[in-house]
């Protein structure tokens, strides 16, 4: 989970489609044209199978002055190593400083994530 996160920081399209099942893996991905700038990874709970997890970025086709936060819940199978199946509950929000923060801890952003993310 962490090094496809990383993958798509890196825009590391290679890396992202051998770490993909078979079964739901795109033929292609080019990520020459995504702008998203990727700024922080948290983790909001783990089981046998799957990742919850927060991941901040910005993106210039957004308002770019804006942080963003992704949460999604991937899911994995285990073959000979472990394949991302697919991303289930996948949503998008601006972030605002008094929002409760997206990786659930309960306290408010600013409080919370913003401090460790590069932008303020
Ligand atoms: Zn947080």
């Amino acid at each position: 989970m962490r090094s496809r996160y990383s993958a798509y920081a890196l825009k590391d399209e290679n890396y992202l489609l051998i770490s993909w099942h078979p079964s739901t893996r795109p033929e292609s991905l080019d990520l020459t044209d995504d702008t998203t700038q990727w700024m922080g990874l948290k983790i909001i709970s783990t089981s046998e199978s799957g990742v919850h997890f927060v991941a901040y970025f910005t993106q210039d086709t957004l308002n770019k002055d804006k942080v963003y936060a992704l949460t999604e819940q991937s899911n994995f199978a285990k073959e000979d190593k472990w394949y991302y199946l697919d991303g289930l509950d996948v949503n998008t929000v601006q972030l605002t400083k008094n929002m409760p923060c997206p990786c659930q801890s309960g306290k408010k952003y600013k409080r919370c994530c913003a401090l460790f993310i590069e932008k303020d």
